[in-house]
């Protein structure tokens, strides 16, 4: 956690501020495989040098042995758990514009704009994985594009709100993707963003072992000012910033422990106990104060 470098040679520029300076936080193989550094001008948290994430393994995910996750129990259970976690930004997006336009980037099985669906909105969903994309349309009948952003071809100000929840983290280059999504909404149109924030107790506490921060899928580790000001960058104006817990439940518990202690015993005993109703009853909302919520507004008149 010490040396101050700048980077030279082939140069991978500050996301936020396109500065070449930044520290260690810590080196590659500490937290996870790639090395994490802070921007010396703008404090963005970032994986350097960038990995190039593999798109087609996301793609192919939940193929072979994992076939037929979405309909894991445990996995039905979480679709369950974020109808309760979502519920403000399910209702200010129907409230913002009845009936309305909704777009989701990387909505894999859809759980959300189902229930937009259901109250009557026009929904389209992108998710690169064919598996979640596939269960989607077959469950909830929703128009699911196994593509990414820029492969989509949306028209320019054609949707009213737009959702990309727990997706920013891994993409190579956020601020593009959020221009792009900016483009995308109507003048006045609202986007929701969450992600996992660092400006915290438990990033503190933990560090390395942060259960965010070991995530290798993860490139980009936001703060509440380092998002606040990528989103503006991109044209963006802040309604309202918030941290939202998660509904957690024994069966939650014991597959997340099951995981990180790779003990397959504990993990199938979470996917049996989601199938109970008692796990359902045992259901209690938890906030670490680790999510980062951002609801935002594209300025009425498009200004570039
Ligand atoms: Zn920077």
């Amino acid at each position: 956690m010490s040396s101050t470098t700048s980077g030279k040679g082939a140069t991978q520029p500050c996301n936020l501020c396109e500065s070449n300076h930044w520290k260690v936080v810590f080196e590659a193989g500490v937290a996870q495989e790639g090395r994490i550094v802070r921007c010396l001008q703008c404090e963005l948290l970032y994986v350097h040098p960038r990995k190039r994430i593999e798109l087609k393994d996301y793609r192919d995910r939940g193929g072979g042995d994992d076939a037929g996750w979405e309909l894991s129990p445990s996995s039905l259970e979480r679709q369950k758990s974020q109808l309760r976690d979502y519920r403000a930004t399910l209702n200010d997006v129907a409230q913002h514009a009845p009936g309305g336009k909704v777009v989701e980037i990387g909505c894999s099985s859809g759980t959300l704009l189902a229930e937009l669906q259901s109250r009557g909105m026009q929904c389209m969903g992108l998710e690169p994985n064919g598996h979640a994309a596939r269960y989607g349309r077959e469950t909830y009948g929703l128009d699911i594009r196994t593509h990414i952003l820029s492969e989509a071809n949306i028209e320019k100000d054609s949707f009213d709100a737009a959702l990309l929840l727990h997706v920013i983290e891994h993409l190579e280059n956020p601020l593009e993707v959020l221009c792009q999504i900016r483009t995308l909404l109507k003048p006045g149109g609202l986007f929701v963003l969450e992600t996992p924030r660092y400006d915290t107790w438990s990033f503190k506490l933990f560090g390395r072992r942060e259960r965010n921060v070991v995530d290798n899928w993860h490139l980009y580790f936001f703060t509440k000012k380092t998002l606040s000001a990528l989103l503006e960058k991109a044209g963006f104006i802040i309604e309202k910033t918030s941290s939202p817990g998660r509904t957690v439940n024994p069966s939650r518990l014991f597959i997340v422990l099951g995981k990180s202690l790779r003990l397959s015993s504990i993990e199938a005993l979470g996917q049996w106990l989601a199938k109970r109703k008692l796990n359902e009853l045992l259901s209690f909302p938890l906030n670490l104060g680790d999510i980062l919520r951002i609801t935002a507004k594209v300025p009425a008149s498009h200004a570039q």
